[in-house]
């Protein structure tokens, strides 16, 4: 089949690479002239693991290439999918001016049927409207088309995995037509174990939202109970054990730390939150998960004060900069807030992050980089661990001891065993233990 994508971000690069190996001709399109030269010569603009290998692959067969050309993009695929971004507005709601102008842009140069995919999270509501402005813009009334919803589910790091073994595939459908093309076009990845589960449009629309909410919360439930173990002598990482194993709980999403972040989880459950007061519905839970959040992202900073109460000209690193491992992304990451208040308060920070250090510099300028872990560590009076990045978790700390000026750790994901940390002689502060 003829794919068109637009957007070729985490999500459309993604899809169209992954589609493009399972045989279909793709078409990437982006309006940012930088991302498109550099996928032409093959490079990802982004760092995604085993996404460069499989896209070297495919552009070598002939299967994917890159344009700017929007209308000769409308032209090509028989199918359109809409992967662009949809970020937050300032008042938290989805703001969708990159997939209506999309959408507008079909408007003007579509000349026979396509069916338009909406992958990029959109609130409930958002198909329909798509489908109106092409309706009200079309110039040959005649041309038929339909839109349907398929939200998409990887997550960065693992995002070629994912998208090659998803839990489920969800696409939100009305037309016959539109469910038999993308029956076809998954035919590839679909299995009894994967399934290709068809709902409404409003359906589809809704699962995306509320599936990270739910992520979301139970992390969010777990950071707020991290404080009342910590006052009465509990263990989170215990506590989370003991509930993992409840078949109706289940492990994942159990793990205190400090913080979620990345570019779905703050603004989705933002957009879901401001969809509901939009239709005059509370929206405490979501209000309430977002709230957690953010206060835990600064609850490493008295942990610190409490080991260190003057921190200004002293040199602290901080280890990890991504929102988690295996990505370069750093949006919304729990390190900005952490840098930030150590910052102001005079300290010097030397961070390290295997991947992220060059998008961290977009959102601060004023931290110092150092080129491996152990190097931020020189004359540091404290190290703090944002990011659970493999190379962090059996570091050498003998050698971490020698280079340190204060042998103080605040990890924020529970990595180390806190009696191994305190018997090595650092003071040591996790969450929720
Ligand atoms: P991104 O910001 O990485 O990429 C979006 C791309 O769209 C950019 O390259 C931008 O230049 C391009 N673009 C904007 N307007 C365009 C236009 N008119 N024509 C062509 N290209 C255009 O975003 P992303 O992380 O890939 O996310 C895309 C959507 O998918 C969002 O709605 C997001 O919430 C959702 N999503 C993201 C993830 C993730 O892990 N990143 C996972 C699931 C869903």
């Amino acid at each position: 089949m003829k794919l068109t994508i637009f957007g070729t971000g985490y999500v459309g690069l993604v899809t169209g690479t992954c589609f493009a190996a399972l045989g279909h001709d793709i078409l990437c399109v982006d309006i940012d002239k930088k991302k498109i030269d550099m996928l032409k010569k093959g490079e990802p603009h982004f760092y995604e693991p085993g996404l460069a290998e499989l896209l070297k692959q495919n552009i070598a067969r002939g299967r994917i290439n890159f344009s700017m050309d929007a209308a000769s993009a409308v032209e090509y695929g028989q199918v359109i999918f809409i992967c662009v971004g949809t970020p937050q507005k300032s008042n938290g709601s989805a703001n969708l001016d990159f997939v209506y102008n999309v959408a507008l842009t079909i408007a003007a140069n579509i000349k026979s049927y396509k069916l338009i995919v909406d992958k990029s999270t959109v609130p409930v509501g958002t198909a329909r409207n798509v489908k109106k402005l092409i309706e009200t813009n079309i110039k040959d009334k005649a041309i038929e088309f339909d839109v349907c919803s398929n939200p998409e589910f990887l997550r960065e790091g693992a995002a070629v995995k994912d998208f090659q073994n998803p839990d489920r595939i969800v696409v939100g459908a009305d037309s016959r037509k539109a469910r038999q093309i993308m029956t076809e076009l998954y035919m590839g990845i679909a299995r009894a174990t994967r399934p290709l589960i068809f709902t409404k449009v409003e359906s589809a629309e809704m699962i995306k939202y509320a599936s990270n909410a739910m992520l979301a919360c139970r992390i969010s439930f777990m950071n707020e109970l991290s404080h009342l173990a910590e006052v009465v002598g509990a263990d989170i990482k215990e506590i989370a054990k003991g509930m993992g194993y409840d078949t109706r709980i289940g492990p994942r999403f159990l793990q205190a730390g400090c913080g979620y972040g990345g570019s779905c989880f703050p603004k989705d459950i933002r957009a879901l939150a401001a969809t509901l007061e939009h239709h005059n519905l509370n929206s405490d839970i979501l209000r309430s998960i977002d709230y957690v959040n953010e206060r835990q992202k600064k609850s490493l900073f008295p942990k610190l004060k409490k080991h260190l109460p003057s921190i200004e000209g002293k040199r602290i690193a901080v280890w990890g900069l991504t929102f988690k491992p295996r990505t370069d992304d750093c949006r919304e990451a729990s390190s900005l807030t952490i840098v930030e208040q150590l910052q102001k308060e005079g300290a010097i920070v030397v961070g390290y992050d295997p991947q992220g250090m060059e998008n961290f510099n977009e959102y601060n300028k004023t931290i110092e980089f150092a080129d491996d872990m152990y190097s931020a560590l020189k004359d540091a009076y404290a190290l703090i661990l944002v990011t659970e990045w493999d190379d962090f978790r059996n570091p050498d700390f003998e050698r971490m001891s020698k280079l340190m000026k204060g042998k103080i750790i605040i990890d924020g994901r529970n990595l180390y065993t806190p009696s191994i940390i305190i018997d090595k002689g650092f003071k040591y502060e996790s969450v929720g233990r």
